[in-house]
């Protein structure tokens, strides 16, 4: 098969034959039809110390039709579209027990949807239903960061919510937080390029973070935020999202900044605020976002600006790096 694959910090991903992959027992093995390309593939693959190792094959953001079925897998069968959790953990830690295997410290990844094909275990495979389109399969991780962050919010019916950014991480965020509980929603980004995406995908307002951004969004919000999601991952974002936050509120950190971000704790105190750093998520949360897709409550479509065929991977990853226009870019493995 071929395969995009990471060889350092610098090069761009190269374009490889690699063996087809064989499932085991309880594996199965599909073809890849669309993977996601997301903020965390370019950030893990930019030389600052958290980088995927030499020979990776990354996409995290995929879905496929199965191909190749193990001999102990019971409910699935060739021509099944799925997606996955892009982990399987090792079954008995504590992160295990709240099913959120990207953060079981003996995880093994289940990446490679920058690949033809992939082999995943049937236990984190997610079975679509057969009228799902795969470009929508692609995108059921991406809401699910967004679910899994305001699940940890516990949102209370009528909290005042800001989401800081304007990136996919924050838009299905957005999303969640109007839709399980959210009173008024503020999204506020440096720059206005995705307001109009913001306000569709449920926001009630949108602010540009310039001077007076304290006073804007507590004015949009009718007060100061009870929630704060910061989901821009840049240094500076924590501090200023606990800024934002009004009294007992909660931030949560969905960024993943992987820099130190400083904050005055004396500042965040005399607030009472509570900060919490959600990361990963769960089967339940792909199989609710599956099936609000399929109840026709997302339009998922509308977060992808646009799909390039698997040849072009390697430059539109790299041009990824640097500014551009782009929400969701996909990748095409099987020309549809
Ligand atoms: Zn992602
Ligand atoms: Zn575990």
């Amino acid at each position: 098969m071929k395969a995009a694959v990471f060889h350092g910090a610098g090069k761009p991903l190269a374009i490889e034959k690699l063996e087809d992959p064989k499932p085991g027992p309880s594996d199965v093995v599909i073809k890849v039809h669309r993977c996601g390309i997301c903020g965390t593939d370019l950030h893990m693959t930019s030389g600052h110390g958290w980088d995927f190792p030499d020979g990776a094959v990354l996409g995290h953001e995929y879905a496929g039709e199965v191909v190749e079925v193990g001999s102990q897998v019971e409910g699935y069968k060739k021509g099944d579209i799925i997606t996955a959790l892009p982990a399987e953990g090792c079954g008995h830690c504590a992160a295990c027990a709240h099913g959120n295997f990207p953060l079981c410290h003996n995880a093994h990844g289940v990446m490679g949807g920058f690949g033809e094909y992939l082999r995943v275990p049937a236990k984190v495979a997610v079975k679509l239903p057969a009228i799902f389109s795969l470009a929508d399969g692609a995108l059921v991780e991406p809401f699910a960061v967004g679910l899994h962050g305001v699940r940890m919010a516990a949102i209370k019916p009528g909290d005042r919510i800001l989401v800081l950014g304007a990136g996919s991480v924050a838009l299905t965020t957005i999303f969640w937080a109007k839709r399980l509980g959210g009173g008024r929603v503020v999204a506020a980004s440096r720059s206005p390029r995705r307001a109009d995406m913001a306000l569709k995908m449920g926001a009630d307002a949108f602010v540009r973070t310039e001077e007076n951004e304290i006073q804007e969004v507590a004015e949009a919000l009718g007060g100061a935020p009870d929630i704060v999601f910061e989901c821009v991952g840049a240094a500076g974002l924590l501090a200023q999202a606990v800024q934002h936050a009004g009294l007992y509120g909660h931030v949560l950190s969905l960024g993943f900044c992987t820099s130190p971000d400083a904050l005055i704790p004396a500042l965040a105190g005399m607030k009472a605020v509570r900060i919490s750093f959600p990361v990963g998520y769960a089967l339940r949360d792909f199989r609710y976002v599956a099936d609000m897709m399929l109840a026709g409550d997302i339009d998922p479509k509308m977060l992808i600006t646009s799909v390039v065929p698997f040849d072009e991977l390697p430059s539109v990853f790299e041009k990824l790096r640097g500014p551009n226009t782009q929400t969701k870019v996909q990748v095409s493995l099987a020309g549809i």
